[in-house]
């Protein structure tokens, strides 16, 4: 599993309990959690959603996409921002993009086991 589920729950009790204590107005918090929704659907698709002149491009080095994002499900221990690189950057946690291995049919073997390049056929 890739998202804990005691991760959820603080995020479900977090961001009401911020609302009571600080002022904001709906349309904002809308706003907010529409796009953290946008970013954490597409950072977890298991693909990429965004054309790889953009994740390898000028944008790329400051947004995270799934690519960044795949990273930190591989090594765990790095890339964990959900929006911009920044922070990554800033606390030395940045290890560039991740590769997507395509899973294997039942029965089949990975292409891992293989030992064929990922987007080569088998
Ligand atoms: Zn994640």
């Amino acid at each position: 599993m890739s998202f804990h589920p005691l991760e959820s729950v603080t995020g479900a009790v977090l961001i009401p309990a911020l609302v009571m204590l600080i002022p904001i107005h709906y349309g904002a918090l809308l706003v907010v959690l529409t796009v953290m929704t946008i970013m954490g659907v597409t950072n977890h698709m298991g693909w990429e959603i965004f054309p790889d002149r953009l994740v390898r491009g000028p944008a790329g080095k400051w947004l995270i996409t799934a690519s960044h994002h795949q990273r930190h499900h591989e090594k765990y221990l790095c890339n964990f921002g959900l929006y911009f690189r920044f922070w990554d950057r800033l606390c030395g946690t940045d290890r560039g993009l991740g590769t997507f291995e395509t899973l294997p049919a039942a029965g089949q073997r990975s292409l891992r086991e293989t030992g064929h390049e990922v987007g080569q056929l088998p």
